[in-house]
């Protein structure tokens, strides 16, 4: 039977979306490229805004109308925090949360024999153990992902992530070296440590994040390891200095901000004030060569006045960011922030986000302009039909190469580019010489 696959939210779910691939072309089922051709339907679901839960909503609706007579299994973070929700949707016929994936195949080749509805979503421990998942190959990409811990026992009052996810646990080393292995085996270049929480990792296991990076960065054929979004606590500045000895780590660091304002950062349940950020980021930048910060911030929270933004707006300026998503904060029911007096309005909001979009966007003008001039190794990915080769230098600039370089696909490749130029959001280069 065909199997196709909706995935919603972060970088973890299609992670996770890629291992139940695996697990269900293991169990004898096809993974179909397009919909029409799927008699099976999986919707990894995501539950952080509940805009998202409708869009989801909107889906399972279209599918059980288009094609009445497929199965469809809603897994994920919406049913594991919404359990009673989740159990409405009548156009689900299997429900399962995020524990307990391998058994998907099991539960549904079940569903086929006796067509009985399963609701299916046990609850987590506060010592629960990472549940084994391993992954050997992303055809599609010529990165490869390995999800090195989940959970999240932070409770950031906006957040319903440890609710839905449960609380830190780790992947064992042994675990990520084998995996690691596998996935350099199978000709990926590129590594991304992802995880909920990452910065934890090893909480569970008396290790840290860095011993993590360094395993991998000593496996054979793996050019560059990356790590996925990190939060600003727990990363020390002996871990940096550790970090910084490992050529093949790639400086890049995703550092969630949420705000620049201290008095909405308590609010908000982080555990970081901005001076504590603002150090955090120097040590980065003194211990890496073109170093790039990236960010998420968030506009709107709730009691959040005028002067709180306008000092979340002048730090974030300050710290001259290579690129910011910008969420204005949405009410997630569940969470103590939903309760909060002094919600702000949506025009607000919406004024606010458009503010820091702007002033973010002019960051990362600076930031692409001050690499031209610059040689990196290019990491190519995919190709134009047009001949423009396209790739990541290590501190994640995207780059382009219009001129004709080749007939041949770089894909995979990596060359050295100088870079000449900026469009919006990318840098244009020439290639300068093999690696
Ligand atoms: S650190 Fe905060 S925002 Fe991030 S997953 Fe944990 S609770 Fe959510």
């Amino acid at each position: 039977m065909n199997i196709y696959f909706f995935t919603f939210g972060c970088k973890v779910n299609l992670y996770e979306t890629e291992n139940m691939k695996e697990l269900f072309s293991e169990a004898g089922y096809t993974v179909s490229e397009t919909e029409q051709e799927a008699d099976i339907f999986i919707i990894n679901s995501c539950t952080v805004t509940e805009n998202g839960d409708k869009k989801m909503k909107k889906e399972l609706r279209r599918l059980k109308r288009t094609y009445p007579e497929c199965i469809i299994v809603l897994t994920g973070c919406f049913p594991q925090a919404f359990y009673d929700k989740a159990e409405q949707i009548r156009e689900a016929d299997i429900i399962t949360g995020t524990k307990n994936r391998s058994m998907l195949p099991a539960i549904v080749s079940n569903h086929i024999k006796d067509r009985k509805r399963t609701v299916n979503v046990s609850q987590y421990n506060r010592k629960e153990a990472f549940e084994s998942c391993s992954n050997k190959g992303y055809w599609n990409n010529t990165r490869a992902f390995i999800k090195i811990q989940d959970g999240c026992g932070m409770f950031c009052t906006y957040c319903i992530i440890p609710y839905s996810r449960g609380n830190f646990r780790s992947k064992p080393l042994d675990d990520i070296i084998h995996e690691a292995e596998n996935l350099a085996a199978a000709g990926h270049k590129e590594l991304v440590l992802t995880g909920i929480n990452l910065s934890f990792y090893g909480i569970d296991l008396g290790k840290r994040l860095v011993d993590a990076v360094e395993a991998v960065c000593r496996i054979n054929g793996i050019e560059r390891v990356r790590l996925s979004s990190i939060e600003p606590e727990m990363i020390t500045y002996e871990d940096i200095k550790r970090f910084s000895a490992l050529e093949k780590l790639c400086p890049h660091f995703h550092l969630s901000l949420q705000s620049g304002c201290d008095k909405t950062l308590r609010a908000m349940n982080r555990h970081y004030l901005s001076e504590d950020y603002e150090k955090l980021v120097s040590a980065l930048r003194e211990n890496f060569t073109d170093c790039s910060i990236t960010t998420d911030i968030m506009v709107g929270f709730p009691d959040e006045t005028d002067n709180d933004f306008q000092q979340s707006l002048d730090f974030a300026k300050s710290i001259g960011f290579a690129k910011a998503h910008i969420f204005p904060y949405s009410r997630r029911k569940g969470t103590p922030a939903a309760e909060m007096p002094d919600q702000i309005s949506q025009d607000i909001k919406r004024r606010r986000a458009a503010e820091m979009e702007e002033a973010m966007s002019e960051s990362r003008e600076k930031f692409l302009s001050s690499q031209i001039g610059k040689v990196f190794p290019v990491l190519f990915e995919r190709e134009k039909q047009d001949g423009i080769h396209n790739g990541y230098t290590p501190n994640y600039t995207k780059v382009k190469i219009l001129t004709k370089y080749s007939d041949k696909s770089l894909r995979n490749e990596l060359f050295y580019v100088k870079i000449i130029g900026t469009e919006k959001d990318f840098c244009i280069g020439e290639i300068v010489s093999n690696h």
